[in-house]
């Protein structure tokens, strides 16, 4: 398994949407990560931790309940930074072919009435969760995935070429 992208991102320059993170191939098959990324890094406030958590199980349980894509999930859940989710398919489809999924999910979120998985028995902070600022951050991505359906940059990421330190190394963010 050897492919190591030959670019990094320009965080400085990233705006939210839709990107391939990494492409892994195993054998014949291939596996995708996507960065669902709604906040600019740097550059604005993040996403609410609580609102994060419930984003987490609402679009979660929504993609692998939804008939079309369940098979191919195999894993939703919040970058460290709190500016964006990783999304993990099976195969290596190009980030525009989610964009219909990606809208469809966080629109969902603004009809759901509880966040679901939030027992003791079913969460690991099931204290921590606040729809009302969940919903909040999903309509915004959506409206603004709306407005941009057509704006490239919504789902190629800025490059820029990689830094090579002073050993002499390749530096590699992930
Ligand atoms: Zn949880």
């Amino acid at each position: 398994m050897e492919l190591i992208q030959s670019f990094s991102v320009d965080h400085t320059r990233i705006v939210p949407g839709i990107f391939t993170s990494r492409v892994d191939r195993l054998g014949d098959y291939s596996v995708t990560t996507y960065d669902i990324r709604l906040k600019r890094p740097n550059r604005e406030p993040v996403i609410d931790v609580a609102a994060m958590h419930s984003l987490e199980h609402l679009i979660a349980t929504y993609l692998r309940n939804d008939p079309d894509w369940k098979d191919e999930v195999i894993y939703w859940g919040p970058m460290g930074c709190l500016t964006g989710f990783y999304l993990i398919l099976k195969g290596s489809r190009a980030p525009r072919e989610l964009y219909g999924l990606m809208l469809s999910a966080f629109r969902a979120v603004n009809d759901a009435r509880e966040v679901p998985g939030t027992a003791p028995e079913n969460c690991g902070y099931w204290r921590m969760h606040n729809l009302e600022m969940a919903k909040w951050y999903a309509s915004e991505f959506a409206a603004y995935l709306e407005a941009n359906a057509d704006n490239d940059d919504i789902f190629e990421y800025p490059r820029a070429e990689r830094l090579v330190t002073g050993d002499g190394q390749r530096f590699f963010d992930s």
